[in-house]
């Protein structure tokens, strides 16, 4: 789907970069704990009329309102499973019921961090080089409180928590650091929220799938804009070949 160009594809690296790097699922994982929560919700909730994929396409659309409102976060998850069970069982969420809903939420929050394979490794290569900025979304709380419990805080000059990773989020970030966008990296696994959205702001772009990417975050991978480069990795390790 995206090729490497020639010139960095003949062992370049590239050095005093501005890499910015989003955190779950590229650092560690997250999304995997959310779906074994939506696994166990839809088990609770054992429809009889409507199947399991039925559901989880419902409490999608229920996640997409509660975002648009109240962003990004556990509360938000939390409060998505409550509107999913009372619009599908069509009766008021009892105190019982409302707190097993809720250990699912808290089974997430319990959850240590993982880091992904070769992280912490490659972000202390890579800060020997470049100027490294975590670039994550969601609750400022939640992320931050991640980004300590990581382990990973010592290897940022500067971390980002936003609401939301549009167009123009990217570049009223450049703006505000005064980054030279020709020297910027986006770097990711979705292609959503960090990659085509930074490469439409004329930054660079560093891909990373994961394989349990959220199925809010699909999309398909654009083109970058004139000589930026997009880059597509099988691991975050790789990083260390380009830069
Ligand atoms: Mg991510």
């Amino acid at each position: 789907m995206v090729s490497i160009p020639a010139a960095l594809a003949a062992n370049e690296r590239l050095r005093d970069q501005i890499l910015l790097i989003d955190a779950d699922d590229t650092l560690w994982e997250n999304n995997i704990y959310f779906e074994r929560a939506i696994a166990s919700f839809i088990s609770y909730l054992d429809h009889r009329v409507h199947t399991r994929e039925e559901v989880r396409e419902h409490l999608n659309t229920c996640e997409r309102l509660t975002i648009a409102e109240h962003g990004y976060g556990l509360q938000s998850f939390r409060r998505s499973l409550v509107t999913c069970f009372e619009q599908l069982t069509d009766s008021p969420v009892t105190a019982e019921k409302h707190a097993r809903i809720v250990a699912f939420t808290e089974s997430i929050a319990a959850q240590e961090i993982e880091l992904l394979p070769g992280v912490a490794e490659t972000l202390e290569a890579l800060r020997q080089n470049h100027r490294l900025f975590l670039v994550t979304k969601g609750d400022p709380e939640e992320q931050m409180d991640k980004l300590h419990h990581s382990g990973l805080f010592q290897f940022f000059s500067g971390t980002e928590v936003l609401a939301e990773k549009h167009e123009e989020a990217y570049h009223e970030l450049v703006r505000r650091h005064g980054f030279a966008s020709e020297r910027t990296w986006m770097i990711g696994n979705s292609p959503r929220s960090d990659i085509n959205p930074a490469m439409a702001a004329g930054l660079n772009a560093a891909f990373i799938p994961h394989d349990f990417t959220w199925v809010l975050e699909h999309e398909s991978v654009d083109r970058p804009k004139g000589s930026r480069r997009l880059l597509e990795l099988a691991n975050f390790a790789e990083l260390m070949n380009h830069f």
